[in-house]
């Protein structure tokens, strides 16, 4: 069900290079979506004007079990938007929309999943990640995790962390662009995983042609733009 709910921000963290988490106060709400999913945040007061509004998209990063808050991540940059929302005081409100969007995991526990994920691209792979860890769900997950550098790579230790845990969780970082190379070597059959991009929409349609000539099926393939 779609929803427009008015909560606060309760902390703000550099996580990586110019790269940024809110934390938002989900518990008075019973928020319900589903790991992957993403909301419009409107700032009612902003800070700075911007002329593409005082709105945006993010893919939530926590997971769904995480009732009590709601975590999103974005580089630091100089919209109006985003300099607001990496200034304004910890108990300003924000309204919600959402949840919204299909970028989710598939039904089948069998299937296995490759997520390539381009910088802040990570959010909603990192939401299904952590709930398909948590919930057991058995699917066999690889992600492919592009950066300029690995600084710039937010929520890395927890990704590593995940790995030594779990038998059926691969991390590959991959720094620079994708190419068909560093496709091609995440996984040993290309044609068995369902493939998910998700980051810059550059980075997103050289991906899907990449994964295209390599005679992936498009059913095969989901995506979300940034
Ligand atoms: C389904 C979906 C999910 C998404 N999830 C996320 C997410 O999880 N995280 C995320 O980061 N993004 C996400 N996005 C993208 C997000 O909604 C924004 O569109 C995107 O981050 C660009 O933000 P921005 O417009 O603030 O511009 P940025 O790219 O951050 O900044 C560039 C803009 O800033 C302005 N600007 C630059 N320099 C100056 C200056 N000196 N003075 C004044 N203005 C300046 C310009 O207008 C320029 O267009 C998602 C989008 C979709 C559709």
């Amino acid at each position: 069900m779609i929803r427009k709910i008015t909560i606060p921000i309760i902390e703000r963290r550099t996580i990586a290079k110019n790269t940024i988490e809110i934390v938002l106060d989900a518990s008075l709400e019973n928020f319900t979506f589903l790991a992957g999913q993403y909301v419009k945040i409107s700032i009612p007061k902003m800070l700075y004007p911007d002329p593409a509004g005082n709105y945006r998209m993010f893919s939530i990063a926590s997971s769904p079990n995480e009732k009590s808050k709601m975590e999103i991540v974005f580089r630091d940059s100089q919209s109006g938007f985003k300099k607001t929302l990496t200034e304004l005081p910890f108990g300003s409100s924000v309204i919600i929309q959402g949840p919204y969007g299909l970028f989710t995991l598939p039904k089948n526990p069998k299937a296995s999943i490759v997520f390539i994920a381009g910088g802040v691209g990570i959010a909603p792979c990192l939401s299904m990640i952590r709930f398909a860890i948590e919930e057991k769900l058995g699917h066999e997950i690889t992600l492919l995790y592009a950066n300029n550098d690995l600084k710039s790579a937010a929520y890395l230790d927890e990704l590593k962390e995940i790995e030594q845990n779990n038998s059926r969780f691969f991390i590959k970082c991959h720094l620079g662009l994708i190419d068909e190379n560093c496709v091609r070597q995440s996984v040993a059959d290309i044609n068995q995983p369902i493939w998910y991009a998700v980051g810059p929409p550059k980075m997103v349609r050289t991906t899907r042609d990449i994964l295209e000539q390599l005679g992936v099926s498009k059913n095969k393939i989901r995506f979300e733009n940034f």
